[in-house]
C-alpha cells in the first residue's frame, strides 16, 4: 500500500522539521508548505489524506485555508487538524465549525500528534468503507471479490475499469478530475495529454460493459466524471 500523505501547513521552521522528522519515522510521506495559497496548490497537486494546518500563517490565513478546502468539492472530504496556540481558542472553534476534524494546541508532543493523525485517518476509513455488495439498478459490485453483475450475468471488468468503478463509487456523486483519477489508479503525476486520454479510453471500455447501467457515468466536460446513484428515482 502506497504511503499516506501528510501535507503540512505551517510557517515555523522548527515545528515543520519537527512534524516533518516524526511522520516520515511512522512511515507517512510528509508534503510541506509554509504558506496558505502553496499549500492550496500542493493540495490540489498531490491530493493528500490529511492536512495539518496551522492557524496562523502569513498573508491567507489557515481558517481561509480550512474554508477553501472545505469547499472544494473534490478536496471537501480530505481531513484536516488544526494547529493552534493557546491564544486562539475561538479560531480553534470557527474551524471546527468549518469543518476541521480535529485540533492540537501548541506546545504538543509529536506522540500526542501522530495518535490524533491515526485516529482521524482510521474515523475517515470507516467512514468510507464500502459495504462488501453494493446494489444499484440492475447492479451488482462485489467488492471484496472484484465483480460485477448486471442482472445477475456477471461482467468481465479489467482491474483499471474496476478501480475506476470503485473510486466513483466511493465519491457519492462528487465529480472527479481526470487528474485526480490518473493519479490515484494510474499512480501518474503529471497529466500529459497522452495519459488523461487514458481515463477517457477505460471509462468508455467500462461504460460498454455496463450497458445500460453506464448511464450513471456521467461526463463533466472538459473537466472528470461522477457516478450517478439517483437515476431509480426517474
Ligand atoms: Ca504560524
Amino acid at each position: 500500500m502506497a504511503k499516506e500523505k501528510i501535507l503540512i501547513i505551517e510557517d515555523e521552521k522548527d515545528i515543520v522539521k519537527m512534524l516533518d522528522y516524526n511522520l516520515r519515522k511512522e512511515g507517512f510521506r510528509a508534503l510541506l508548505a509554509n504558506n496558505g495559497e502553496d499549500g492550496l496548490d500542493m493540495m490540489r497537486k498531490e491530493h493528500p489524506d490529511l492536512i495539518l494546518l496551522d492557524l496562523m500563517l502569513p498573508e491567507m490565513d489557515g481558517l481561509e485555508v480550512c474554508k477553501a478546502v472545505k469547499n472544494g468539492t473534490e478536496t471537501a472530504h480530505i481531513p484536516i487538524i488544526i494547529l493552534t496556540a493557546k491564544a486562539q481558542e475561538t479560531d480553534k472553534i470557527v474551524g471546527l465549525e468549518l469543518g476541521a476534524d480535529d485540533y492540537v494546541t501548541k506546545p504538543f508532543s509529536p506522540k500526542e500528534l501522530i495518535a490524533r493523525i491515526k485516529a482521524v485517518l482510521r474515523r475517515v476509513k470507516e467512514k468510507e468503507k464500502l459495504p462488501e455488495v453494493f446494489k444499484i439498478g440492475d447492479m451488482v459490485i462485489y467488492f471484496s471479490k472484484i465483480m460485477v453483475a448486471i442482472k445477475d450475468k456477471p461482467i468481465e471488468l479489467t482491474s483499471k475499469e474496476f478501480e475506476l468503478l470503485k473510486i466513483l463509487i466511493k465519491a457519492k456523486g462528487r465529480v472527479l478530475s481526470r487528474d485526480y483519477l490518473l493519479d490515484t489508479i494510474w499512480g501518474f503525476n503529471q497529466a500529459l495529454e497522452i495519459q488523461t486520454r487514458t481515463v477517457d479510453v477505460h471509462i468508455t471500455t467500462l461504460r460498454k460493459k455496463l450497458k445500460n447501467e453506464s448511464k450513471r457515468i456521467v461526463t463533466v466536460k472538459n473537466y472528470g466524471y461522477r457516478f450517478e446513484l439517483d437515476l431509480d428515482e426517474n
